[in-house]
C-alpha cells in the first residue's frame, strides 16, 4: 500500500534558505513546493493544496503576516510555521495571533525544520480546540485572531499599527512603558526613532476608545515617562 506523501509549501525569498529547507524536507520524505513572494504563496496554496506552509515573515509584495491573515480570513486552515529573524519578536506574537501555528527564528538547523514540521502536522491533525482567544478590559473586547475590536459591543475600525499597539497594551496591563519601549515593541525600531509616532497613535486610540480623552480611562499618560494601559476607575 502506498502512503500519500505530505506536501510542504516553502515561502521564502532568500534562495539559500529556501534551498536548505527544500533539501532538508525532501530528505525527510516530504514533497516540496516553492514560492518566492507573498502573492505567489497565496496562488500556490490554492493550486497545490499543501499540507503545511513554511512562511517567511519578510517577503516581497505581500509580507508573511498579511499572507497568514488573508488565508485565515478565507477560512484556509492549513498549518503555518512562520520564519522570523532575530529582533522580530513582536511580529512573532502577532503572527501567532494571526493564526500561525508555530514559528522558527533564523538561523535554525536543518534538523529543527523537519522536527517542527512533523510536530505541527501531528498537533494540527488532532481535533482543534475551537475556543477563541479574546482580550477584555472594561467595555473593550479585542479578538486578536480576527483583528476585531468592540467597545460596548460596537465594532471599531483600527489601522494595523493602532491595532498592534492596543493588543500590546492589553496584553501588558498596568505596566508603564516608555515611548522608546513601545516604538521597539510595535514598530520594531531597535534604535532611537521618532517617538512622536507613538504619541500620534495613542492619540488616535484614545479618540476611538476613550469617552473623555482629557480624562482617559484606558490609556494613561505617565508624565515624563510614557504610557500605561489599564482600566482606570
Ligand atoms: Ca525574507
Amino acid at each position: 500500500m502506498e502512503t500519500k506523501l505530505q506536501k510542504i509549501l516553502i515561502v521564502e525569498d532568500e534562495q539559500s534558505i529556501q534551498k536548505l529547507i527544500e533539501f532538508t524536507l525532501q530528505q525527510a520524505n516530504f514533497v516540496t513546493v516553492l514560492a518566492n513572494d507573498g502573492e505567489e504563496a497565496i496562488e500556490k496554496v490554492l493550486d497545490e493544496q499543501p499540507d503545511l506552509i513554511i512562511l517567511d515573515l519578510m517577503l516581497p509584495k505581500i509580507d508573511g503576516l498579511e499572507v497568514c491573515r488573508m488565508l485565515r480570513k478565507q477560512d484556509i486552515e492549513t498549518p503555518i510555521i512562520m520564519l522570523t529573524a532575530k529582533g522580530e519578536e513582536m511580529d512573532k506574537i502577532i503572527g501567532l495571533e494571526m493564526g500561525a501555528d508555530d514559528y522558527m527564528t533564523k538561523p535554525f538547523s536543518p534538523r529543527e525544520v523537519a522536527a517542527r514540521v512533523r510536530a505541527v502536522l501531528r498537533r494540527t491533525g488532532e481535533p482543534k480546540n475551537t475556543k477563541e482567544k479574546k482580550l477584555i478590559a472594561g467595555q473593550l473586547t479585542v479578538y486578536p485572531e480576527r483583528m476585531e475590536v468592540y467597545l460596548d459591543n460596537q465594532p471599531l475600525e483600527f489601522t494595523p499599527k493602532e491595532f498592534e499597539l492596543l493588543v500590546y497594551f492589553m496584553k501588558n496591563p498596568h505596566r508603564v512603558f516608555t515611548r522608546d519601549q513601545l516604538l521597539q515593541a510595535v514598530w520594531n525600531y531597535d534604535f532611537a526613532g521618532d517617538t512622536r509616532i507613538v504619541d500620534v497613535h495613542v492619540s488616535h486610540l484614545r479618540d476611538k476608545i476613550e469617552e473623555n480623552t482629557r480624562k482617559p480611562r484606558y490609556i494613561k499618560t505617565m508624565r515624563g515617562v510614557g504610557y500605561k494601559f489599564g482600566e482606570q476607575n
